[in-house]
C-alpha cells in the first residue's frame, strides 16, 4: 500500500481527537481524519460556505459532534492488554513423556505422537529483541517462545463414517506436502491424530513474516522462535475454520505439552492471523487463519484475541480489512482497539498519527535488518 501522505497540516484534528474521551467515536474521528476524507470535506465545505456563509466546518463538526469534556490525561498504554480480569493465565501444568518408542511418543496427560513422519530442518536460533526499547541489544536465542496456531487449508470432505476412506487419502497426501515443505511442526488430522512433521528442535517454515511481542521481548519472523501447530481444516470466508471435537481435545493436549516443556507464557499461544505481515505494504493480516473464531478456551488458553497487536504498536503496520460483518470480531476487534491505542500515544507524543506510525516503521526495518544479517529472515 502506497504510503499516506502526512498530517501535519491537519494537527488542528489531531487536538480534537484528544478531547474525545469516547474510544468509538474517537475512532469515527480519525478515521475521518484520513487525508481522502478531509479531501472530500474540504471541498464540500468550500461549497457549503459558497452557498450557506456557514462558519468554519472545524468549528462546527468539532462543536457539533465531537467535543465533549475537556482532555484528561491518559494512562500509560500497556505493552499488552490484558487477556480478561476474571481469567488470570493459568501455569502450564506438569506434563511428562511416559514413553518413547521409533514410532511414537506418549505423555502423562494422554497426548500420544506419531513420529513415523518426522523431518529434519535446520536448527532453531533467533533474535529476541527487548520490548521495551528501539535501540536495546537483541538477545540469542533458541528456545521455542511460543506457539502459532494454522489451518492447513486443504481439501476437506464429510466428516461421516462414509467418508472414512476420502478422509484418510486427504490426510494421507496432506502429510507428504507438509514434510516436503517443512511446514509446521506438528499437523492434527481431523481425527485427532497428531503428527510430528518438523522436528521440535529446528525451525520450521509456517509464520513468514510475522511479528509477537511478550511483556518482555519482541519477535521479527517467527519461523525460528514459535512452534508451528496445524490443524486440517479449511476457513470459510463467512464462518471460518471449524475442526472437530477429537482435534480439540487432541489440540489441548498438545498445547498443554509443549507449554509445559518449554515454559511458553499463554499470550505467547497465538493464531497466524495474529502474527501475519507484509513488509512490501506494511500491512498486517496478509496470512487469514484463524482470524477469528479460534476456540482458545476449548485448548485450555485465554482469548488471546485480547492482545493488542505489536505488529501495528511495536511497527508501525495497519491491520488490512476483513469480511464487513466481523469487524467485531477476533483479531480484527484488536486491530481496531490497538489502533485507538496508537492514536492515543501519537497525541501522547504531540504528533501526527503518520508521523507517530513512521518512527515505529523506522524500528521495524532496523529490526528486520538485525533479523536479515542475522540469518533468519524469510
Ligand atoms: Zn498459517
Amino acid at each position: 500500500m502506497p504510503e499516506r501522505r502526512p498530517l501535519a497540516r491537519n494537527s488542528w484534528l489531531d487536538k480534537i481527537a484528544v478531547r474525545i474521551d469516547d474510544p468509538v467515536r474517537r475512532l469515527r474521528f480519525l478515521k475521518m481524519a484520513r487525508p481522502e476524507v478531509q479531501d472530500r470535506l474540504r471541498r464540500r465545505f468550500a461549497i457549503r460556505v459558497r452557498m450557506l456563509m456557514i462558519p468554519s466546518l472545524a468549528v462546527v463538526v468539532a462543536a457539533a459532534v465531537f467535543v465533549r469534556a475537556p482532555a484528561k490525561p491518559r494512562p500509560p498504554i500497556p505493552v499488552a492488554r490484558p487477556t480478561s480480569p476474571a481469567v488470570a493465565p493459568a501455569p502450564p501444568s506438569e506434563v511428562w513423556e511416559v514413553e518413547k518408542t521409533a514410532a511414537s511418543e506418549t505423555y502423562s496427560n494422554g497426548l500420544w505422537i506419531d513420529d513415523r513422519y518426522a523431518v529434519p530442518n535446520h536448527p532453531r536460533g533467533y533474535l529476541a529483541f527487548p520490548a521495551g526499547s528501539a535501540n536495546a541489544p537483541a538477545v540469542p536465542r533458541s528456545d521455542p517462545a511460543g506457539i502459532v496456531f494454522h489451518t492447513t487449508e486443504s481439501s476437506q470432505a464429510a466428516f461421516s463414517p462414509e467418508d472414512n476412506g476420502t478422509l484418510r487419502r486427504i490426510g494421507e497426501s496432506l502429510l507428504d506436502y507438509v514434510r516436503r515443505k517443512r511446514a509446521y511442526h506438528f499437523v492434527i488430522d481431523r481425527f485427532g491424530r497428531v503428527r510430528r512433521v518438523v522436528q521440535e528442535n529446528d525451525a520450521a517454515n509456517h509464520a513468514g513474516f510475522s511479528v509477537w511481542a511478550d511483556q518482555q521481548w519482541l519477535y521479527v519472523n517467527l519461523n525460528e522462535s514459535f512452534l508451528g501447530v496445524s490443524f486440517e481444516a479449511r476457513t470459510d470466508p463467512r464462518g471460518g475454520a471449524v475442526i472437530s471435537p477429537a482435534q480439540v481435545r487432541a489440540g489441548a493436549m498438545l498445547i498443554e505439552m509443549l507449554r509445559s516443556r518449554y515454559r511458553i507464557p499463554a499470550a505467547n499461544c497465538v493464531t497466524h492471523a495474529q502474527v501475519s505481515v507484509n513488509p512490501s505494504n506494511m500491512q498486517a493480516g496478509y496470512h487469514t487463519d484463524w482470524a477469528f473464531g479460534f476456540p482458545f478456551e476449548q485448548l485450555g488458553l485465554p482469548d488471546n484475541y485480547a492482545h493488542d497487536l505489536p505488529s501495528l504498536w511495536a511497527f508501525g503496520f495497519q491491520y488490512a480489512s476483513g469480511p464487513p460483518d466481523k469487524a467485531a470480531s477476533g483479531v480484527y476487534a484488536s486491530a481496531a482497539h490497538t489502533e485507538e491505542c496508537i492514536a492515543g500515544r501519537a497525541s501522547a507524543a504531540g504528533l501526527t498519527l503518520a508521523a507517530y506510525r513512521n518512527s515505529l516503521r523506522q524500528t521495524y526495518r532496523k529490526r528486520f535488518e538485525e533479523v536479515r544479517r542475522a540469518g533468519s529472515a524469510n
